[in-house]
């Protein structure tokens, strides 16, 4: 049996770009007790489309839940135990369906997805100066392939059965979100659709003055409203679990499901992010530094994002975040694996950077999707450069590792200048912290300490933490003294500034060169 008392526990849903998990969480102590993986397809039919298959996603949520019931009922934990579930995921991510018979009308459009790119050309090129922050006084956002309205978009244009689908009032417009939301309350047998206002946020038909669906946005992009979800707060009971009671899982059905916020959001309330000025990063697929701003969404003068980060509760505030993009971060090890071959899995980058310990002034700028933040570039193209004959392939491994480093520098750079007060740590998290020599680099790039909690599940645990604090659930007050065992590992910058700077001025030189690629 189980060593110390149990309190409540909550489950959390976490549903990725590479992988999902089913985690479950003791309320009293954050304690992670059981949690399962599953890797998830990505399938790249053109160049630069990126798809995933919704069904599998499904499958993905329910083994997770199966295989985590199996290892807490080995741990002699009851299921019925487990209070509450709360929804992360993937945000951006675009999908379609019919409501009557439950079906997805086309695989779902990942956030990094470029089949958008020329739609996004020509709405930028019909704005007054041609100006791709034509609607971010409403949105927060720039016109971009990245936001799930041009999807939604370019699946109406160039999918029959999505048509047909609107045009017969079937269909259901959805995040990752909304699809699992709406498929684990019963489906098409009375599944609720809705979303969050942190998802909402980035789909570009959303108003982050008013906290709802924007009818001008919606005709601005060709939207029929009544195929988007409801949108609700962060925190509040959505519905209940339904599951058939023959799966393992089945124990789980009834459960209410009240949570629910983007995977960056999420992470900026599992660190405890709670307070204006206090920020983190995620290292994952892409790279996401959020900064709470608190009350008030503030708007960027150098390229990023005004975004919402939570509203956890029904009648709680919006808080608002800063936030910087990175399209390419844990995409560019999977690249250096898949495409190349040069390592075998994930963990080998580590040893292989190490092996040179520099890149031998060679560079790397990933810009496979183009560029985001601060620049917002969809043409740029990746390059290497610097070579030599000397460069090998732990030159490029390492040069690799630098580059999300140095894409973080430039986040921070912006962030530092929009808030006007430099961070003077950084908290981080995500897949990709596990590799110590991403970490020391970063330290030494930014000429920061960096800041890595010993959980490293902090997106779940912010999702878990939104359902355990749910009116009507109330197992977990979000307070951060309940965390205060927090522990954590930090990583001192150890070179000297000058050379941070010119290597950074290198990197800078290496982007120009990847911008305009096509023209
Ligand atoms: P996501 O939430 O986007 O699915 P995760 O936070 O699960 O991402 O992180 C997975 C990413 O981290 C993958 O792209 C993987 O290549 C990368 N990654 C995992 N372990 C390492 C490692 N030791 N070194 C470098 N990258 C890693």
């Amino acid at each position: 049996s189980h060593r110390v008392k149990l309190g409540p526990l909550v489950a959390a849903i976490d549903q990725g770009t590479s992988s999902t998990r089913f985690l479950v969480f003791n309320s009293k102590t954050a304690e992670l007790l059981s949690h399962h993986q599953v890797e998830i397809k990505q399938s790249f039919p053109k160049e630069g489309w990126v798809e995933e298959d919704p069904k599998e996603i499904l499958q993905s949520v329910y083994e997770c839940m199966e295989r985590t019931c199996e290892k807490l009922t080995q741990l002699n934990i009851d299921i019925s135990n487990i209070k509450a579930i709360g929804v992360t995921n993937q945000r951006e991510t675009t999908l379609v369906w019919d409501k009557e018979t439950g079906e997805p009308l086309y695989n779902a459009i990942v956030w990094l997805d470029l089949r958008t790119q020329s739609t996004v050309e020509r709405l930028i090129n019909k704005t007054p100066g041609r100006n791709k922050n034509h609607l971010k006084h409403k949105t927060g956002l720039p016109i971009s392939t990245y936001f799930s309205a041009v999807k939604l978009r370019w699946l109406m244009d160039n999918v029959d059965k999505v048509h047909e689908a609107i045009v017969s009032h079937r269909a259901m417009f959805g995040t990752i979100d909304s699809w699992l939301i709406w498929c684990l309350t019963g489906g098409k047998s009375g599944g609720v659709h809705c979303t969050d206002v942190t998802n909402a946020s980035r789909t570009m038909l959303f108003n982050i003055h008013t906290m709802d669906w924007d009818p001008e946005l919606c005709d601005y992009f060709g939207i029929p409203m009544e195929i988007l979800p409801r949108v609700r707060s962060s925190s509040e009971i959505y519905g209940l679990m339904k599951i058939c009671s023959s799966r393992k899982s089945g124990a789980l059905s009834g459960i209410p499901i009240s949570g629910c916020l983007g995977d960056q959001s999420a992470a900026l309330v599992g660190q405890m992010c709670f307070q204006d000025g206090q920020a983190k990063n995620t290292y994952g697929t892409g790279c996401f530094l959020l900064l709470n701003t608190g009350a008030k969404p503030v708007m960027s003068d150098h390229g990023l994002l005004t975004t919402v980060a939570y509203k956890l509760g029904r009648d709680k505030p919006a808080v608002y975040a800063l936030e910087g993009s990175v399209a390419i971060a844990g995409a560019v090890v999977r690249w250096l694996q898949d495409n190349l071959g040069i390592i075998g899995s994930s963990e080998e980058l580590e040893k292989l950077a190490a092996s040179v310990g520099t890149s031998y002034g060679c560079y790397f700028v990933p810009a496979f999707s183009g560029l985001y933040a601060p620049y917002w570039e969809p043409s740029a193209r990746g390059i290497i450069c610097g070579l030599t004959q000397f460069t090998n392939k732990s030159h490029v491994a390492f040069a690799a590792l630098e580059a999300v480093c140095f894409q973080t520098r430039e986040i921070l750079d912006a962030m530092n200048q929009d808030s006007g007060i430099p961070l003077s740590q950084l908290q981080v998290d995500g897949g990709m912290t596990s590799n110590r020599l991403l970490m020391q680099l970063q330290a030494d790039i930014l000429c920061i300490p960096v800041v890595k909690p010993s959980m490293p599940e902090t997106t779940a645990l912010g999702a878990a933490m939104a359902a355990g604090a749910a009116e009507g659930v109330s197992v977990w007050s979000l307070s951060p003294d309940d965390l205060s065992e927090v522990t954590s590992e930090k990583f001192e910058p150890q070179i000297n500034p000058e050379e941070s700077e010119l290597r950074y001025a290198r990197w800078k030189k290496a982007v120009q060169k990847s911008m305009n690629w096509e023209t």
